[in-house]
Parts: structure tokens; C-alpha cells; sequence
């Protein structure tokens, strides 16, 4: 840091335009104005750094300063220019600043000590005041930026839960989630039913249509689900096309009904391709009943050898499954 170029009797013209000195008669501070210093700062240096404690308040009188996570000026999360101030809330509290404060051109700054700025809020109740309104901006300024970050964080964990194509959950979603539900239907008691869905025919859609026809009558399975399923249901694309679908609460029968409306609803709703042909797609599913006590894979494979019943009973039919391995076609 070096002298500032500006001079002296330039101080109160500058610090007119800024927040913590708005309304202030600078008259009654003379010699707390003459104890500060003018600094200047090149461009890339820091200021205010997290490892070390802060004994000053900083006026940006030109240039501009970057708040940053790191000691450069790369993604700043907040700016700072001519009138702000910054270091406030480290001297209050005396604590070390949270972030760095580096500068992103050579900036000039007014610096006040700590005991110099209590003298100047002494004198000056609008000074005072001008505080609590930086400090509430400060505040705010930060819940938007955690607030920010927070959405930025909800959408990752969003993306890497959901299947791109279908806007189903992933098989991710579905090796954390599902063993948890059946984990509370066990300490709650709660019946639960599992269903896997597989298109039939899918490779034929693929050769005769195309693998981008496929791919849209993926996304019409998962919109279709979606619309047919229960919102406290559980679904997810557990793999090509193949969806799995946990349903709490419910028991076989009823289990057995939900499967066969969606069943009957994928049979009964063509899709519309882009080209405007109609292409009706088919589904068997295969159902078991969870009992406490069941793993989630014994679970699986019970749903599966019933949805392998279900295709060697000639498709676009649900088979149901009660453990141990019993299968009845519906
Ligand atoms: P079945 O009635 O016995 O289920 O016959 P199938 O033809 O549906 O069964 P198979 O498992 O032999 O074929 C599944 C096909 O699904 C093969 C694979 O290329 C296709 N597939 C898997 N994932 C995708 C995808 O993301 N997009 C598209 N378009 N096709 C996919
Ligand atoms: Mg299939
Ligand atoms: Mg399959």
C-alpha cells in the first residue's frame, strides 16, 4: 500500500458520495479526518484477507474492490466502488474478515482506525445510524448471496438425481431413497407393494423407429407414470427401459390395481412423433408384496421373476408375486 494521489482537501467532496459519511457534517470531524490516511492499492492486491485481524474501515474514494472466496479476483461475490466501505463488520466484532477483499483496479481508499471511527460515531448520530444501514445492507447482500448459493447447490443435487431423458429419478435417487422408505414402512408398520415396468417390444421401437423415436417414448413412459402414480409413490428409471416404482402404503391388491390403470393408460395413449405418426407402445410389469423383514434386492428379484411371468404370459400384462416366489397372472 502507498500514499493515495489524491489530495487532502479532496477528502470531503469524495466522501460526500459516500454511505457511512451521507448527511454528515464533516466540519465537527476535522481532526478525526486529518488522523485517517489515504491509501492507494494496485490492482490485484489484498486488502482484507481471512488469516489476519482487521483494525481498520476502509471508504473506496476511487476505483473498485472485489469480495472474494479466494485471495483473487476470480468469481468476486460482491463489488465494492466509489462510496462504499468495507471492514466495518470485522472491527465491530473483532474478528478476522470472512472473506478477502482484493482490488480490481488501483483503487484509493480513506482509512479509519477503530478508535477514530468511534470518536467520529460519537460526534455524529447520523454516522451512527449511516452504520446500521450499511450493516443491514451488509446483511442482506449476504443472504443473497447464500441464498444463491443454496439454489445453485439444490439444482447439482437435482441433476445428479434425475434421469436426463425422462425427468424420472436416476438409479442414484433410487439406491438411497427406496431403502430408506422401506426402512420407515418397517419402524411405522406401513404395507408396501414394488412394481417393475418394461416395455415391451423396445428394441423393434428402436429398429423400425429409430433410437431418437425411442428416446421420446421414454420420455412419454416417464410423463405417464408420473400422471398415474401417487405423489407419495417412488419411481425411478432403473435402467434402459426399465422403470421401478415403490408404492408405501399400498398392498398387493391395491398395488395390483395402480399397476394395471397405468398398464391400460400406456396401452390407450399413442404418442404423437414429430413426423405425426402415431406409435402405441406396451408394458409388463411385474408386482411383490414387501413384508417386514424383506431386503430391497430379495424384494427386486421378487418383482422381477413376476415380471418375467408376465412376458412369457404374452405382455402387456401385470404379474403379481408373493413371497416366497409365488406367481399369479392378472
Ligand atoms: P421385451 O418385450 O422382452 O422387453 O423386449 P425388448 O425388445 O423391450 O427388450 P430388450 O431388453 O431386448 O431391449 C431393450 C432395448 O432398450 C435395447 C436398448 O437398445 C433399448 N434402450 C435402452 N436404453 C435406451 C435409451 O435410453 N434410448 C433408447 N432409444 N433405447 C434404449
Ligand atoms: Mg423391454
Ligand atoms: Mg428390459
Amino acid at each position: 500500500m502507498k500514499p493515495a494521489d489524491v489530495h487532502a482537501d479532496r477528502v470531503p467532496s469524495l466522501l460526500a458520495n459516500s454511505r457511512l459519511f451521507k448527511g454528515v457534517d464533516l466540519a465537527t470531524m476535522d481532526a478525526e479526518l486529518r488522523e485517517s490516511r489515504l491509501l492507494s492499492i494496485d490492482p490485484g492486491q489484498v486488502l482484507l484477507d481471512p488469516k489476519h485481524l482487521n483494525t481498520h474501515i476502509y471508504i473506496v474514494l476511487h476505483g473498485e474492490l472485489l469480495v472474494c472466496l479466494e485471495p483473487k479476483i476470480t468469481n468476486p461475490l460482491v463489488r465494492l466502488g466509489v462510496g462504499d466501505c468495507v471492514g466495518e463488520l470485522s472491527i465491530i466484532d473483532a474478528s478476522a474478515p470472512s472473506a478477502y477483499v482484493v482490488a480490481a483496479v488501483q483503487t484509493q481508499l480513506l482509512s479509519i482506525t477503530k478508535p477514530v471511527l468511534w470518536r467520529m460515531l460519537a460526534l455524529q448520530q447520523a454516522m451512527a445510524l449511516n452504520l446500521l444501514h450499511v450493516l443491514a445492507h451488509r446483511i442482506r447482500e449476504n443472504n443473497v448471496v447464500l441464498l444463491g448459493s443454496l439454489e445453485l447447490q439444490r439444482q447439482y443435487r437435482n441433476k445428479a438425481e434425475t434421469d436426463a431423458l425422462t425427468g424420472l429419478h436416476n438409479r442414484a435417487w433410487f439406491e438411497e431413497v427406496f431403502p430408506k422408505q422401506l426402512e420407515l414402512c418397517e419402524r411405522t408398520g406401513q404395507h408396501a407393494s414394488l412394481l417393475m415396468v418394461d416395455i415391451d417390444h423396445f428394441k423393434k421401437v428402436n429398429d423400425e423407429y429409430g433410437h431418437s423415436c425411442g428416446d421420446e417414448v421414454l420420455r412419454h413412459m416417464g410423463s405417464l407414470l408420473r400422471r398415474n402414480l401417487r405423489s407419495t409413490d417412488l419411481c425411478a428409471r432403473y435402467g434402459g427401459e426399465e422403470m421401478i416404482v415403490l408404492m408405501p402404503g399400498t398392498e398387493m391388491l391395491q398395488g395390483q390395481l395402480t399397476a394395471d390403470r397405468l398398464r391400460e393408460s400406456i396401452a390407450s395413449t399413442p404418442l404423437r412423433l414429430q413426423d405425426g405418426r402415431e406409435l402405441t407402445v406396451q408394458v409388463s410389469g411385474g408386482i411383490a408384496q414387501w413384508q417386514p423383514g424383506t431386503a430391497l434386492h430379495d424384494l427386486i428379484r421378487s418383482a422381477d421373476q413376476a415380471l418375467y411371468k408376465a412376458k412369457d404370459g404374452g405382455r402387456n400384462q401385470i404379474a403379481t408375486s408373493t413371497l416366497p416366489n409365488h406367481f399369479e397372472v392378472s
